[in-house]
């Protein structure tokens, strides 16, 4: 058998069509059958999410908990008001008000035990909802205020990731971020901490945190030990600044994927650079009307940057803070941008293609995912004309 690519993963009858395909994402699946768009579809469908924060997406009981146990003040002591005191689900007046929630959460992620449990129910919340393959990041540099070391802070990660997938059989990756606004230096040790761990369970190196007066070229160095050491690599770009954002993330640091890209729009040239190279966006809708980098979600560019043929992938970003799931970030695709079935299944299969795993391993889970998708589109299917047909 010949080698395949995985654009050009095989489909049931291997012909596109439609003119958006011609264009566009191969879809793998091509006989997507009429059936309503419901969310109890959309979570059953195998998916990704390849952009989420351990410290944005931890539980508020959790953090209750760990409280407790830590003896850490939070602003609130009940649930509804710990909600209220991080803006969740909130738009957010401004960047301060965003912040404040990462300050909650990081008070509790101070131990190993808590580090291991958010990592441990944050794989098991996405295995719920049927999300196959999760990469899950954070900054180690942000968990050491009491003391602990930078090993300690990513064997715990790990161990919980690992626990999860042992009962629920997710696949998880670790992404360990720089920082843009703490020092060049920092992000070079962060950077040695990520190469040290390749093929451990650390798979990529990200570039986080505020972008207007922190510019991607100053944390070079770190990416190109990164680079170095052929490990893959993103950036946060283009979401609270704009295209030059996503131009040095791309030239300067080498980035194989795009944090958010919600700017790209801006530029056309760099629109189709990035197209062109099948850079894949890891888009968050919610997140990006939450924290203002669009009005709102009818606003928002990513079903113009699907029809134009970009590699898009849905992502939650912080699913406490956002009160977001992978599948809630689906539904208000379709709902709210008008994403089709047939759009939003080759965006799940786009999730895959831009996985930081291996090539072959890749092909492997595109051919699982591909005939999973199939099932699950034909058990919904057979449900509804089971219904219509009269006893
Ligand atoms: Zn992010």
């Amino acid at each position: 058998m010949s080698s395949i690519r995985d654009d050009e993963f095989p489909s049931h009858t291997g012909i596109p069509s439609t003119a958006r395909r011609a264009t566009g994402e191969i879809p793998v699946v091509l006989e997507v059958p009429a059936i309503p768009v419901t969310e109890e579809l959309l979570k059953a469908l195998p998916k990704t999410d390849l952009h989420c924060h351990l410290d944005g997406s931890m539980r508020l009981k959790t953090i209750l908990a760990l409280a407790h146990e830590q003896k850490v003040k939070l602003p609130s002591e009940t649930e509804d008001g710990l909600a209220r005191a991080i803006h969740m689900g909130e738009v957010c007046k401004s960047l301060e008000d965003y912040l404040v929630a990462f300050d909650v959460t990081l008070s509790v992620l101070q131990t190993a035990d808590g580090l291991y449990r958010a990592a441990y129910e944050l794989a098991i919340d996405a295995a719920a909802e049927n999300v196959k393959y999760l990469e899950v990041r954070y900054s180690p540099a942000l968990h050491q205020q009491k003391g602990l070391k930078m090993t300690t802070i990513v064997d715990s990660v790990l161990e919980g990731l690992r626990v999860a997938k042992r009962e629920t059989g997710i696949k998880c990756g670790l992404i360990v971020c720089g920082i843009r606004h703490m020092s060049p230096q920092t992000s070079v040790r962060l950077a040695e901490l990520c190469v040290a761990y390749k093929n451990r369970g650390v798979i990529g190196f990200d570039l986080a945190g505020a972008e207007v007066n922190f510019p991607a070229k100053d944390h070079k160095d770190a990416f190109q030990l990164i680079l170095k050491n052929n490990v893959n690599c993103t950036a946060h770009a283009g979401e609270a600044y704009g295209p030059e954002s996503i131009s040095q993330a791309i030239h300067f640091l080498g980035a194989h994927r795009i944090g958010h890209g919600t700017r790209l729009r801006e530029d056309g040239d760099l629109l189709n650079y990035i197209n062109d190279h099948r850079i894949p966006l890891e888009v968050c809708p919610t997140s990006n009307v939450q924290t203002g980098a669009v009005a709102d979600l009818k606003s928002h560019p990513l079903k113009f940057y699907f029809d134009y043929g970009l590699r898009v992938t849905i992502n939650t970003d912080n699913r406490l803070i956002t009160d977001t799931t992978v599948t809630n970030e689906y539904w208000t695709a379709h709902r709210e941008m008008g994403l089709s079935l047939d759009d939003l299944t080759t965006i799940m299969v786009s999730g895959f293609k831009s996985a930081f795993l291996p090539f072959r391993e890749k092909q492997d889970v595109l051919k699982a995912i591909n005939a999973e998708i199939a099932t699950t589109l034909q058990t919904f299917q057979r449900k509804l004309t089971a219904v219509k047909v009269p006893a």
